[in-house]
């Protein structure tokens, strides 16, 4: 039933809203522009910062590891419902999610996921990806993320830098992809040394496979520390393979970087793009020990990744909004986005498109299939 509309607004024609309000909403001339999509984003480990924190990767891992038998399943399914909340006050309607499979915990939180994606269906689309955090040498490791995929899961994830063979991890993650024809996304390179770059082997793979266009690395901070023609040759076996590529600035500029004084270790955004790498910016991780500062908000994070690389020209604005709007959606494998398409929209607080991701702007409001699934707070005045 439609029973409101938009008005005003900097960027589409007035739209409708077909549920959700009961008067027309005031744009008031404010930037409209296409919902954010989420490329990575872990729930079951959110608001999670009740431990010493050491900015070092495996002091993440094996802190939430240490927590992850003990943690009451009301804790955890409490803060990936704030972490929902969040990513859909910011403004985010879709979100690929990587669900932890831990032979210590068994399918536990891919039960808990596929109710939350189930719960939250109108306001958020969640495509879970099983996610071996710890590897696949530990004992059942490999056949619980089998058996993840199995109960339906969208996307084979994978972890190799944390085995002694990444290669046979990545030959497991591949075998389940290809025999499951799902897309593979691949927690990869998180570190300063390029000679511990694993992505050979994952281009090897894709093509061996013939996954172009269906793999994604996130992190792949080794191409920030890269001498800049082994970068560029990089970037061309990325773009050559198909494999898309997800920066997670609150994480990769927490947890690397190291050194005094340390580097920006964030993997050049916008050489990525113009080397034809699909290229997206994800939130990773809220509140925890993989990213204290992370907010949930894909504009701040988009914002920081523009001051870290220091790009803040026109055509560098429009790829980053592109790297949290347009990219991700094609990750995603989601139907087009942007005008024309079904109305995944968010309303920011800014009324000149151009300083959207300079200023990151509050939300306003979101709405998803032109539904209103969040407004801002307004007080009202006495
Ligand atoms: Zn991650």
């Amino acid at each position: 039933m439609l029973i409101g509309r938009i008005v005003g607004a900097h960027g589409y024609p007035d739209l409708p809203i077909v549920d959700g309000v009961d008067t027309a909403l005031d744009a008031g001339g404010r930037v409209l522009l296409p919902a954010f999509v989420d490329a990575h984003v872990h729930l079951d480990k959110a608001y999670l910062l009740d431990a010493p924190l050491r900015p070092d990767l495996d002091s993440a891992i094996a802190t939430v590891a240490s927590l992850r038998s003990t943690l009451p399943a009301g804790r955890v399914r409490a803060g990936a419902e704030r972490a929902v909340d969040t990513l859909v006050r910011h403004g985010t309607t879709a979100a690929r999610v990587h669900v932890e499979t831990d032979p210590a915990i068994g399918l536990d939180l891919v039960h808990l996921h596929r109710k939350l994606a189930d719960e939250n269906r109108d306001r958020i689309q969640l495509q879970l990806c099983a996610f071996p955090q710890r590897g696949l040498e530990l004992p059942g490791a490999a056949e619980l993320l089998a058996a993840a995929v199995a109960e339906g899961l969208d996307v084979v994830g994978g972890c190799p830098y944390v085995d002694r063979d990444p290669g046979r991890h990545l030959d497991i993650v591949f075998g389940l992809a290809e025999r499951h024809r799902l897309p593979v996304d691949l927690h990869l390179d998180l570190t300063d040394d390029p000679g511990r770059s694993l992505l050979r082997l994952v281009a090897e793979r894709t093509a061996a496979h013939g996954m172009a266009g269906l793999v994604t690395v996130g992190h792949v901070t080794t191409l920030a520390a890269m001498a800049p023609r082994e970068r560029s040759a990089t970037l061309d076996l990325l773009a050559r393979n198909g494999i898309s590529l997800v920066v997670l600035p609150v994480t990769d500029l927490y947890l690397t970087g190291h050194g005094d004084p340390g580097t920006r270790s964030l993997a050049p955004v916008e050489l990525a793009t113009a080397a034809g790498v699909r290229t997206a910016i994800a939130s990773n991780n809220l509140h925890n020990p993989f990213a204290p500062f992370g907010n949930g908000s894909l504009l701040h994070a988009a914002w920081l990744a523009g001051i870290t690389r220091r790009t803040a020209d026109p055509l560098a604005r429009q790829r980053l909004l592109d790297a949290i709007t347009t990219a991700p959606a094609g990750i995603l494998g989601l139907a087009a986005h942007g005008p024309g398409a079904e109305p995944h929209l968010v309303l920011v607080d800014a009324e000149d498109p151009d300083e959207v991701i300079l200023q990151a702007p509050p939300t306003v409001a979101t709405l998803r299939a032109g539904r209103l699934v969040y407004r801002a707070f307004t007080p009202r005045l006495a």
